[in-house]
């Protein structure tokens, strides 16, 4: 049986959070003496330059507490996470990190030069370059922000990873494997990879914010900031994202990362597997939560839907607004299909073709504005999907 700590906590009081990770990271049956003289790489959700009342990076005090709990330990934390988009130091002076770092004295990892990880177990990339950084700590604390999410239903632990690879070559990555399905399935290998990959094995341990995380269309600025009172603490990626599915009711069978991440060896293989020590998920249930409007359908059923003008009728599409769209481009700047041009003559929003987008929804993701929503195909409208 894989344990995960299942805890209530309903704000970022310091105290309060320091308190209640350490509780959890005791119930795994985790010795906070393992921090002493480690170093401890820190590697949270900082996807773009956001206020973190948007809720779209881990919050600012939740990795100021675990920092803090390394350091009472007599261990060094370092912060090792390749942000998703903008500029380091705007992503660093908009979610607070640049505050918590300096405060605290805090080392920040240096993460464009790349190493690789062998992993011959995998199901797609048998070598991954993920940063260096990760090389030169000796042990990884992930910590996820929960999220819906447009193309992978919802981003967790498994998700948080991601932030392993630097700069570009995630966009690289979305490319390579366009459909949600396949693109999971690599997500498995790097966490994988990251487990079994190095030469002496690192222990991860995942330490979900779900204080307050994203309902509707996450893991962006789209998404809306959605209190859901939790941290959510194991070592097992699969096994933290399922029991995260649980308490906002999301049905965990339309999650790839979990469906496939049951088939992994490196990871729980059903439910039955998780003991949930803390809190029972029924008592922690938040009630109505949205899931991103992007359909089933399009999760499931695309990886045989791939000539344009199906695709084009039976999977949303991204849909720029006009009243809210400034313009910035920075939607055509991470788009990894080309497919996103300056706008025509007149217009007041990029210029899309669809023929060439892959519906991996990086510029709803990335877009400051909230100004792209997903459109409807006509067969979904006809038929009332
Ligand atoms: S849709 Fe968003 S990201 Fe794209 S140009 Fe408009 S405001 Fe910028
Ligand atoms: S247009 Fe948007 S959804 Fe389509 S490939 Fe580009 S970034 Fe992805």
């Amino acid at each position: 049986m894989t344990k995960v700590a299942l805890l209530k906590c309903r704000d970022y009081d310091e105290d309060l959070l320091i308190r209640t990770i350490k509780d959890g990271l005791a119930q795994i049956g985790f010795d906070l003496a393992q921090f002493h003289k480690a170093r401890v790489g820190l590697k949270p959700n900082l996807l773009m330059a956001a206020n973190p009342d948007k809720a779209v990076a881990t919050h600012p005090s939740f990795f100021k507490a675990v920092a803090k709990i390394v350091m009472e330990n007599g261990g060094t934390p370092v912060l090792t996470e390749c942000h998703g988009f903008g500029s380091f130091k705007s992503v660093m002076n908009s979610t607070g990190y640049s505050e918590v770092v300096k405060e605290l004295g805090m080392e920040v990892g240096k993460m464009d030069e790349i190493a690789p990880l062998h992993y011959p177990q995998a199901k797609l990339i048998k070598r991954i370059d993920i940063s260096k950084a990760f090389f030169d700590v000796d042990m990884i604390l992930s910590l996820p922000k929960f999220k819906t999410h447009g193309f992978t239903y919802m981003s967790g632990a498994v998700k948080n990873l991601f932030g392993t690879i630097p700069g570009l070559r995630k966009a690289r990555m979305h490319l390579r494997f366009p459909q949600p399905m396949e693109f999971s399935q690599w997500l498995l290998d790097l966490n994988g990879a990251l487990l079994r990959g190095f030469d002496k094995p690192k222990k991860i341990i995942h330490i979900m914010d779900a204080v307050i995380g994203q309902e509707g269309e996450g893991p962006g600025p789209s998404g809306t900031p959605r209190e859901i009172g939790a941290i959510i603490i194991g070592s097992d990626p699969v096994a933290v994202d399922y029991v995260a599915s649980g308490v906002v009711g999301l049905d965990y069978k339309k999650i790839p990362t979990i469906m496939l991440g049951f088939k992994r060896d490196f990871a729980v293989s059903s439910p039955e597997d998780i003991s949930i020590i803390g809190h029972k998920v029924e008592d922690m249930r938040v009630i109505n939560f949205q899931p991103t409007k992007s359909s089933i359908s399009s999760h499931f059923l695309r990886g045989w839907l791939v000539s344009p003008t199906v695709k084009n009728i039976v999977i949303e599409k991204p849909w720029p607004n006009e009243e809210k769209c400034t313009l910035c481009y920075k939607c055509k700047s991470v788009c990894p299909a080309g497919a996103i041009s300056n706008a025509l003559e007149n217009k007041k929003i990029p210029e899309y073709n669809y023929k060439k987008c892959i519906r991996c929804y990086c510029c709803i993701e990335f877009c400051p504005e909230a100004a792209i929503s997903l459109k409807k195909g006509k067969l979904q409208w006809l038929l009332g999907l």
